[in-house]
Parts: structure tokens; C-alpha cells; sequence
């Protein structure tokens, strides 16, 4: 799994590494890559962005490196962070000078002085996150691996180089970190990791939500996201920064009757689901699917557990939850609404007898969302029967089967009023008003009811037919 240390050498003949040796050399300065590009390289995962560490400063070796790679490289420099990124062909650089990094307790700030390169593995988060590999003439390629950051990486661990209380209070976003590097990567958290984490969670509220949802993002894209988010529960950070989930949690029985724990049906909905998507927005949709849950459960006498409306409640409360989060407020909100709204109308299409008609407002519904609702729909099937599962996917075999030939036939997905509101201004001398919208609405009804085709001359028909019962007359 991992790439031995020759295979490292061999990889930092890679031009760039080259190129900045050379430089390293010319103007006499300690370089190193660091973080998580060593670590990613260890790991085999194909990472672009190289952050180069100098004994120095960043900026001036930065412009040395662009100057040497000519005309295909692109400079920028942030002067007030010390760091300069070159951009070559596909790969980004990203040059700071070592620094030691001291914290104060009420902000995350940190106070930054010029440092060794000791000092700043010591500022970085996690073990295998501090490994660093020299670019220097005799030492080319050497590792400085201070803390066992190979060794955790063989073990699959997650672990700060310094005291976990004082590295989690400095800045509590690498507890969000620790729990993404779990999950994105399959380690565990080193019990002592963790336990400093349960004990400083409440120190999360410093941090800005956009930093936290960046890492939330991560572990919803991991390959098994609920691993992050039992760690995130675990700790105790889950209550914070996404009370609505925890909500979710418990499986209550009155009467001999229970229900099911909807926390862990959702995250299996999302492990389901991240094996067949990885579009961010329809994993979040799949975490968010149940959320109405909570606020519509009633224990009725006859029916036992009901969640009447929990689509529509769920579809309602994502603007809320989206604008604490700071999630974005635009069409990707919009996206997990719809997802969410719709989530429970394939199961109702999987009968023999459902009217084509319900099929093709599913299809004008969706519109060109239908795949990703369905997928999402064969994931929400979580049933311990495999008989069951088998059952249930295979009606939505079905439901796939009936979309696609009424969609074949009557083109519904992309649906534009084969009539438009103008031709009907035009039609009877009108000027925008009511009736020209009653009769538009009319029309998209009929088709979608199978009264009339999804055609031009038929629509028109309907048309004066219902314009006439409006008693209007064409000019
Ligand atoms: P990814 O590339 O998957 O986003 P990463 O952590 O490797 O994850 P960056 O966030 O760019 O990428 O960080 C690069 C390096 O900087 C890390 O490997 C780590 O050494 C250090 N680092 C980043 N954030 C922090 C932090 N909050 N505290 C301490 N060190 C950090």
C-alpha cells in the first residue's frame, strides 16, 4: 500500500523537485516538501498542490523558481502571509518560509515569527501531516520524520505531534480535521487524540463555518462518509455543528410497536449512495432526506409510528439549515430541496396499476434530475430482508423502466409549453393577464394527465377549445 523510499526518490526526479533543488542549491537555502503532499505520496494518492518549505523566505525563492521556469509559469505572492504559489503546467507550488506559530487563547490567530524547520513540523496538525522530505544536494530525498509519522501511517493512525489538548485548543478546526483524515483515509484516532478531542469540542465555536463546512464537504465525500460522522457523534462535535442530524437519533416503542433509529438509516442511505455517486449535493441530499422526521412523528393507534409529510417538512427546514451553515443559498440549495421534496414519489409509482399520468409528473417534477432521485431512491431501501431489498429494487427496475418509455413517447423531462403565452395573447388579442396563464396552465395539465400529446397541434386545439369555455373568441 505504501511507496518505499526508493520509489520516493524516483518520484522527486519529477521536474519541479529538480528545478528546485537547483535552486536551493544556487541561492544556498534548506528546502523541503511537507504536508500532506509527502503524505499523500506515501499513501499513493495524486496530489497537484506541493507546498515547499524554505529556511528562508518563500517569497524571494518563489521568484527565483518562476523566473528559472520562464514563460509557462504564472507568479502570485501574498505578502501578507509570506507565501508566493507558482502555477506551471499542472502542478501548484506553494512557497512559505519555516515559521513557529504561538496562539493566544480567545482567537485562532496565531502570532508568527521566523522559524527551523522543527518549528514548523511542530505547528502542523497531525503526524502524518508533518512528514518532510529535503531537496537538498546530498540530502536529496531524505525524510524528517520527527514524530513517527511513517509509523502511524503503517498503522493507520491519526495523531498530533505535540500535546492534543494545546494543538486542538490552538486551533479546534483540526479536531474537524482529525475526524476527515479518519474518514477520507480509513484510520482510526489514537485514544489519547480523541479523548483530548471529546474534551474540547465546545471550543469549535471559534472557528468560522465556512472552515468547518470545508471539512464536512471532505467527509461527506469520503468513501464511507458515516465513519466521520459516527467519529463526529462520538466525540460529541455532531451536537454542535449539525444539531438537526443528532435529532435524527433514537428508536422509540410504545404499545410493543418501535421504529427505526433514524440516524443510523440515514447514514446507511449515505454509505449506500456514496458507492453509486460522488456528487457532493446528492449526498447531502441523501443526509438530509429524513430530516423533517423528527418534527412530524405521531404515534397514531391504528397505524402505529407515522411521519406524514416529513418530505415537504424536510424540503422546508433546508433554507434554515443552509443559512447557519453557510452552505450556498443558490441552485445547489434548490437541488436538495427537490430531492428531498420528491424523495418518497418513486415508491408510489411502483405498482402495476399506477396511471401514466403519475409517471409523467414525476418526470415534469424531476425533470432532468429523475437519474440522480432515483438513485437516491434505490439507496433510502436499508431493510435487514434481503428478500425485501431484492423486492424493492426490483420495482424500481420497474419505476426506471415505465420513466423511460413514457419519456421516450411524450418528452416531459425538458417540458416547454408546445403553445406559449405569446401565441395565446396573440391568438385572442390579449394583453398579459390572467386568462392567458389559466389557459397555458390548461394545456401543461392536459398533457401531463395524457388528456392531450405532447404536441403542437393538438395543444393549439385545446387551446380554443378551453378559451372558448373562457368566453374568448380568436382576432
Ligand atoms: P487536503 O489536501 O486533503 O485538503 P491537507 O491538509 O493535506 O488536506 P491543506 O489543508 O492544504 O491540505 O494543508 C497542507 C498542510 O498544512 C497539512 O498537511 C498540514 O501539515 C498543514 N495544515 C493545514 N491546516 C492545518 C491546521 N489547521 N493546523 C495545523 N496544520 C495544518
Amino acid at each position: 500500500m505504501y511507496i518505499d523510499e526508493d520509489k520516493i526518490k524516483e518520484h522527486l526526479e519529477k521536474r519541479p523537485f529538480r528545478l528546485i533543488s537547483e535552486v536551493a542549491e544556487h541561492l544556498g537555502t534548506e528546502t523541503y516538501v511537507i504536508g500532506g503532499y509527502v503524505r499523500d505520496l506515501f499513501l499513493r494518492r495524486p496530489s497537484k498542490d506541493i507546498d515547499i518549505v524554505v529556511i528562508g523566505s518563500g517569497i524571494e525563492f518563489a521568484k527565483a523558481v518562476a523566473s528559472r521556469l520562464g514563460r509557462g509559469a504564472r507568479l502570485s505572492v501574498f505578502k501578507t502571509f509570506g507565501t508566493a504559489q507558482v502555477k506551471s503546467g499542472d502542478f501548484e507550488i506553494e512557497f512559505v518560509g519555516a515559521r513557529k506559530e504561538s496562539y493566544s487563547h480567545d482567537s485562532r490567530k496565531p502570532v508568527v515569527e521566523d522559524g527551523t524547520l522543527e518549528d514548523d513540523q511542530n505547528r502542523r496538525d497531525f503526524t502524518i501531516n508533518a512528514l518532510a522530505l529535503c531537496l537538498n544536494g546530498e540530502r536529496y530525498g531524505e525524510l524528517v520524520d520527527p514524530f513517527g509519522g511513517l509509523e502511524d501511517m503503517e498503522r493507520l493512525i491519526i495523531r498530533t505531534p505535540c500535546d492534543p489538548d494545546i494543538t486542538f485548543s490552538d486551533d479546534p478546526l483540526r479536531m474537524m480535521r482529525a475526524v476527515r483524515f479518519a474518514s477520507q483515509l480509513g484510520f482510526s484516532i489514537d485514544p489519547e487524540t480523541f479523548e483530548a478531542i471529546e474534551r474540547n469540542v465546545s471550543r469549535i465555536e471559534i472557528v468560522s463555518k465556512e472552515r468547518v463546512i470545508d471539512e464536512l464537504d471532505k467527509i461527506i465525500l469520503s468513501p464511507k462518509p458515516s465513519v466521520g460522522f459516527e467519529l463526529l457523534d462520538q466525540c460529541g462535535l455532531l451536537p454542535l455543528i449539525f444539531p438537526e442530524l443528532c435529532a435524527l437519533r433514537g428508536a422509540e416503542t410504545k404499545e410493543g410497536i418501535g421504529h427505526k433509529d433514524n440516524f443510523a438509516h440515514t447514514l446507511m442511505v449515505l454509505d449506500r449512495l456514496s458507492k453509486n455517486s460522488d456528487n457532493l449535493w446528492l449526498r447531502w441530499s441523501a443526509l438530509l432526506h429524513d430530516i423533517g422526521k423528527p418534527a412530524v412523528k405521531r404515534f397514531e393507534k391504528r397505524l402505529g409510528w407515522t411521519f406524514h409529510n416529513h418530505d415537504f417538512i424536510g424540503e422546508r427546514m433546508i433554507p434554515g439549515i443552509f443559512r447557519k451553515m453557510k452552505l450556498p443559498m443558490n441552485e445547489k440549495m434548490k437541488y436538495v430541496q427537490k430531492m428531498v421534496r420528491l424523495h418518497m414519489r418513486p415508491i408510489a409509482l411502483a405498482d402495476d396499476e399506477v396511471a401514466d399520468s403519475a409517471v409523467r409528473r414525476l418526470l415534469f417534477d424531476a425533470g432532468d434530475d429523475i437519474d440522480d432521485l432515483m438513485t437516491l431512491c434505490e439507496a433510502d431501501i436499508t431493510s435487514k430482508n434481503p428478500e425485501k431489498v431484492r423486492r424493492f429494487l426490483n420495482n424500481f427496475r420497474l419505476v426506471r423502466e415505465k420513466l423511460a418509455v413514457i419519456e421516450e413517447k411524450d418528452r416531459i423531462r425538458n417540458f416547454q409549453p408546445p403553445v406559449s403565452g405569446e401565441e395565446i395573447m396573440k391568438t385572442f388579442g390579449l394583453q398579459p393577464s390572467r386568462p392567458v396563464g389559466v389557459i397555458k396552465e390548461a394545456i401543461k395539465e392536459a398533457i401531463l394527465d395524457g388528456v392531450i400529446p405532447n404536441e403542437y397541434e393538438a395543444a393549439r386545439q385545446f387551446m380554443f377549445e378551453r378559451a372558448a369555455r373562457l368566453g374568448l373568441k380568436p382576432v
